[in-house]
């Protein structure tokens, strides 16, 4: 398949993980501009797993890979699973097609067979470290073995990997330079002697190097366009390298701006979360990360903060990346989230939020106590239905605290007191600002007689009664609400009180309180009477 470098027939562009970590936000960044640039073009996304590496490679981060996506709902035209013409999308299922390139360079004097044993290179290693010496990498012994000798060796059995053969010799008079441009960054010049000297395309064990199984599965595969991280930068050389070895047109690469923390420094666990997998459990909305991380490096419209990935996939292009490092700044993403979480309605964010209240407990005690928080995985079995009427409660207090949360898993705690009766706090929490615990009592009595009617009235008919009251006693609004906020919800600072009143009911409400207000009239020292007991329960 031979690809033209000006006009594509379609875009073809890929993400290549290698599985040997977790999904983080660097590959979310790198798979989220290939995807959104196939979509710009009306072309195609191709997922392919480069699990050559197969020291470090664990199934379970493939697995990862998987549900990551699926979660971000970002999905793709062409991969494992999902399938298409250029398959298998594994590197590890196309070991013989590797092999069978790296002979085919051997045969044309591109590469060569390299008998050099691993005890070999590691001496060379280290007599260059001893000595100090500028040299890296390989000496190039092999490079020259006669082809009938390399032959006979390799026929007999004798270990060996391919090398590429760098090209050095002298061309007019300048040294061999290799040239590329890459869409981002312009003009890159590579001078040949400072490449990787004959880097190893094919190992002994038979398994091809990232280098050879990348560029021929980037041909194959028909990949109009390499988006990729910058620290891949120093290989393309090479890769351009191999390309003309083969005699194909490379793609058009386009290294991709540095993420760094904020100091400076590139982003990594030292920063804080860097896994997809921790994001989520942190309560953290895909179409947030989406958002955010589809800015790192990348500039849309003037004025314009929230995006949709369909949004983002019309306005996206290679002209809108920029060349500075991107800043990754937690604080922003918490404000991303924030603002998802508020265009979610009720049920939605409900719906949402209902594991981390499960595993919290809000509906009574759960299974697995390593899964608190947790909102995936097996043991979400073990956790509790909410009854009908909690339910009921969950869903409604969405409302109350919506404006007020920047991640899922602070719901729990910001709604418990909607269901179990908050502990009483020590009498002074109570108390309004220079008051003290006579004038608490007289304003919680008041309070209390409102908590059922008010409980029974829309929030505006609510406050509208206690303002009334208020002004009738002669005595400050706030100073009115605070005893009774606290009865009602077991704090000074909690979500608005009219809707908790409304959600907990009359009943409930009357009760806490009258629960709350004996507790302060036993707080009276012995001999201090309050006020005259006028509490007649109304
Ligand atoms: N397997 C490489 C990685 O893990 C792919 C780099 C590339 O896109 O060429 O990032």
């Amino acid at each position: 398949m031979e690809i033209a470098t000006k006009e594509f027939a379609q875009v073809r562009d890929r993400y290549a993980p290698s599985p040997t970590g977790l999904q983080h936000i660097g590959g979310l960044r790198t798979a989220l501009f290939n995807y959104l640039f196939a979509r710009s073009r009306g072309g195609k996304f191709i997922l392919r797993l480069e699990d050559t590496d197969r020291t470090r490679f664990d199934e379970s981060f493939v697995q990862n890979l998987y549900d990551t996506f699926a979660w971000l709902g970002i999905h793709w035209d062409e991969g494992p699973g999902t399938g298409g013409s250029a398959g298998p999308y594994v590197q590890s299922e196309r070991l013989a097609l590797y092999k069978q390139y790296a002979e085919e360079l051997a045969a044309r004097n591109k590469a060569y067979y390299c008998f050099c044993s691993a005890q070999r290179l590691e001496a060379l290693r280290a007599e260059r470290e001893a000595a100090r010496s500028s040299g890296t990498g390989y000496d190039r012994r092999c490079r020259d073995i006669p082809a009938e000798e390399t032959a006979r060796r390799a026929a007999a059995g004798e270990a060996h990997t391919i090398r590429l053969k760098i090209p050095l010799t002298e061309e007019r008079g300048a040294p061999p330079v290799t040239v590329f441009t890459d869409q981002l960054l312009g003009k890159i010049e590579w001078k040949n002697a400072d490449i990787n000297p004959d880097p190893v395309l094919l190992k002994s064990d038979g398994f091809p190097t990232y280098h050879l199984a990348n560029v021929v599965d980037d041909h194959l595969m028909g990949i109009t366009h390499v988006l990729r991280a910058q620290e891949w930068l120093p290989s393309t050389p090479l890769h351009v390298i191999l390309y003309h070895a083969f005699g194909w047109e490379h793609p058009l690469f386009c290294h991709l701006p540095m993420v760094m923390g904020q100091d400076g420094k590139k982003l990594s666990k030292r920063h804080g979360a860097t896994s997809i997998d921790e994001f989520r459990r942190r309560g953290y909305l895909p179409e947030a990360l989406i958002n955010y991380v589809a800015l790192l490096g990348a500039s849309y419209e003037e004025g314009k903060d929230l995006y949709t990935l369909e949004e983002l996939a019309e306005r996206f292009g290679l002209d809108k990346l920029n060349k500075a490092p991107a800043i990754f700044d937690y604080k922003k993403l918490e404000w991303y989230n924030g603002q998802y979480i508020r265009m979610k309605d009720d049920e939605e964010l409900a719906a949402l939020a209902l594991p981390y209240a499960q595993a919290a407990g809000l509906f009574g005690l759960f299974g697995a106590p390593e899964d608190a928080g947790f909102p995936a995985g097996a043991a979400q079995k073990l956790l509790p239905e909410p009854s009908p009427e909690q339910r009921r409660i969950f869903v409604q207090a969405m409302a109350l605290i919506k404006e007020r949360i920047s991640f899922l898993h602070e719901i729990p705690e910001k709604i418990r007191y909607l269901f179990a009766d908050p502990a009483l706090p020590a009498a002074e929490v109570f108390f309004p600002k220079k008051a003290d615990l006579a004038a608490a009592i007289k304003l919680l009595r008041l309070g209390r007689d409102l908590a059922g009617p008010m409980a029974s009235v829309s929030e505006e008919e609510a406050e509208a009664m206690i303002k009334d009251a208020a002004e009738k006693e002669g005595v400050k609004l706030g100073d009115l609400l605070m005893p009774l906020r606290v009865a009602i919800t077991g704090s000074r600072v909690s979500p608005p009180l009219f809707g908790s009143l409304r959600i907990l009911g009359a009943e409930r409400s009357r009760m806490r309180a009258g629960r709350a207000l004996t507790a302060l009239e036993a707080a009276v020292p012995d001999g201090m009477a309050a006020e005259p007991h006028e509490d007649t329960g109304h």
